[in-house]
């Protein structure tokens, strides 16, 4: 099938390329053992050559002095340093080979992982405020326990400017408090779980211990504030990395302009050549604008005469979509499959008998045995606008999604927090409520003086409203992975709500979400615990069987 005359590499040629590709002879191979420079170089040059991969490896870079390259790939394996010098000297080279050659997407041919430890949760969201490009992993509030202490006492930010104000002592009581209160919550709240949820002999000890963990955490994890210092792991390349070091540049927090500082210091030294737009002069001019037209924005709408609404309790609005959905789907459904222009294929659509456009949508959908079957681009056309007025720990993990337009609020405590009605039956709700009152006044006082730093101040239990545009492809992704069992109540109702709303107005186009679960739950992991303990039965007796 992909059959070509074989490439002829001498024997010492082959012997030099082996250690770099998964192999000599056929035509799909991957590389291997290459630093990201190397990589990103050579493949940048596949778009002004005739020359294959390999050849192009063995002839502009193997047996090329000027590339460096026994210094870089001897560093790799050995010593990173030595690496970064050997990258450093033949930079002329790859910077030569990357902008001479290519676009901006060149920059996305190298990438890198890189670990943001004990960084705020206003840090950490925007970290994870990208879209294309990047692949965050964060310390769960839900897996982990937030009630140690380290040197400094509990894990959450004291940020500089607070600290140097008047205001610290109550900044430092009030997140104490917090955390207090989270520590103490935490062994009641798990004894109540337990009793409630008593394990039954069918379920591991280990399987149970996680799940009343997990609720435990759950229902406390409001109390924590967006201060709580996290861990966010990011792997991405170059140019997604470029543009989020550029907004952190702009951002107004000085935490997350010194963080960019801190990650593009670490960048250089693994993709420099991919990363360095973001320092250069178009870099801290696009900053520049990014902070500028906020601060534009902002004053303009600071003058602005705002109607005075009552607060609104409906958390989940559908404010838009497109009354012509249906048709729109149909056409697109049929564009792959017919040779006419998208406007006929509107008119023809929107001619048919509804039972044609039904019976074309569900062929669309098909007969989907899970959820990750998930119909075609069609189903983009759709797009559904939604103003959410939910806590700030739904939010956090809501806003993860990337597929979609996304925009939150300020953190604020103006909407109110919701206490979990089980920490009432607990008999815990006085003490829960005091330590968010006490952290709710200090952003009050903050609020004037220190607006964004005010911030850090909430607890993630106060409400925050935000906008998510997305279209029905995605929320069937969304809808249906988020309202699964062993997600978070809250969220879990959140995107329940999404689906009825979908549902209302578009019920044909929503039929095909076949995996929502609208269901609640008490012991919401308990399920994923015990198909994990089957898991690695199975392993385990596969491994069993394997030594046999
Ligand atoms: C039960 C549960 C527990 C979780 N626990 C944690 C946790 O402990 N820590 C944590 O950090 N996160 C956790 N998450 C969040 C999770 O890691 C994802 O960030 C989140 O689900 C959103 O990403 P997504 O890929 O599902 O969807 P979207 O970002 O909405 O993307 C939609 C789809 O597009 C594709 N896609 C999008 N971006 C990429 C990409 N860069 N590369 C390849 N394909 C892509 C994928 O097919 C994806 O499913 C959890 C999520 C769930 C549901």
């Amino acid at each position: 099938m992909f059959d070509r005359s074989p490439e002829h590499f001498t024997p010492q040629e082959t012997a030099l390329l082996q250690p770099f590709v998964t192999n000599t002879e056929r035509p799909i191979f991957c590389l291997r053992n290459l630093p990201e420079v190397v990589k990103g170089a050579l493949f940048s040059r596949y778009s002004r050559s005739t020359r294959s991969l390999r050849r192009l490896l063995l002839d502009e870079f193997i047996n090329v002095p000027e590339s460096g390259f026994s210094a870089i790939v001897a560093g790799a394996g050995a010593d990173a340093a030595e690496q970064l010098v050997a990258v450093r000297q033949a930079e002329a080279f790859y910077d030569r080979v990357l902008i001479g050659y290519g676009d901006d997407s060149v920059a996305e041919l190298g990438g890198a992982h890189i670990a943001c430890e004990g960084v705020s949760n206003i840090a950490a969201k925007l970290l994870e405020d990208s879209r294309l490009g990047l692949s965050p992993l964060e310390k769960s509030t839900r897996y982990v326990r937030f009630d140690q202490q380290g040197p400094e006492g509990y894990a959450y930010l004291r940020e500089p400017a607070l600290m140097a104000s008047p205001y610290a002592a109550r900044f430092t009581a009030a997140m104490d408090g917090l955390f207090r209160t989270y520590s103490a919550l935490l062994e009641p709240v798990q004894a109540w779980v337990q009793a409630r949820f008593p394990r039954d002999p069918t379920t591991s000890p280990r399987a149970y211990a996680s799940a009343v963990q997990a609720k435990s955490c759950d229902l406390l994890r409001g109390l924590l504030p967006m201060a709580t210092r996290t861990n966010v792991g990011l792997f991405g390349n170059g140019r997604a990395f470029e543009y989020l070091l550029i907004k952190l540049a702009a951002a107004p927090f000085a935490e997350a302009r010194q963080l960019g500082q801190a990650m593009q210091a670490e960048l250089d030294q693994v993709i420099p050549s991919f990363v360095k737009r973001s320092k250069s002069e178009r870099g801290t001019a696009y900053a520049a604008y990014l902070a500028a037209t906020r601060e534009q924005v902002a004053a303009r709408a600071a003058s602005l005469d705002l109607p005075r609404l009552p607060e609104d309790d409906v958390t989940v609005k559908l404010v838009d979509f497109d009354p012509q959905a249906e048709v729109k789907t149909v056409a697109a459904i049929l564009y792959p499959h017919l040779d006419l222009p998208l406007a006929a294929l509107y008119e023809l659509a929107a001619a048919m008998p509804e039972s044609e456009r039904v019976a074309l949508i569900n062929a669309a959908v098909g007969e989907r045995a899970t959820r990750f079957q998930r119909p075609g681009r069609a189903f983009e056309e759709p797009y559904y606008t939604f103003d959410i007025l939910a806590d700030i720990g739904a939010y956090r993990d809501l806003q993860r999604h990337r597929v979609l337009t996304q925009e939150r609020q300020r953190f604020t405590v103006d909407h109110g927090f919701l206490v979990p009605p089980e920490l009432e039956e607990i008999g815990v709700a006085h003490a829960y409520s005091a330590a968010m009152q006490q952290a709710a006044e200090v952003y009050t006082a903050l609020q004037a003086e220190f607006p964004h730093e005010a911030q850090y101040a909430v607890p993630f239990g106060f409400r925050v409203r935000w906008r998510v545009k997305l279209n029905l492809r995605e929320a069937y992704h969304l809808i249906e992975l988020r309202s699964a069992r062993q997600g978070h109540p809250t969220y879990r109702q959140i995107v329940q709500a999404m689906f009825r709303e979908i549902s209302a107005v578009h019920p044909t186009l929503a039929r095909g979400m076949r995996f929502v679960d609208q269901h609640t739950y008490d012991l919401e992991r308990l399920a994923a615990e015990q198909r994990l303990d089957q898991k690695r039965q199975r392993r385990d007796a596969g491994e069993a069987a394997d030594g046999a």
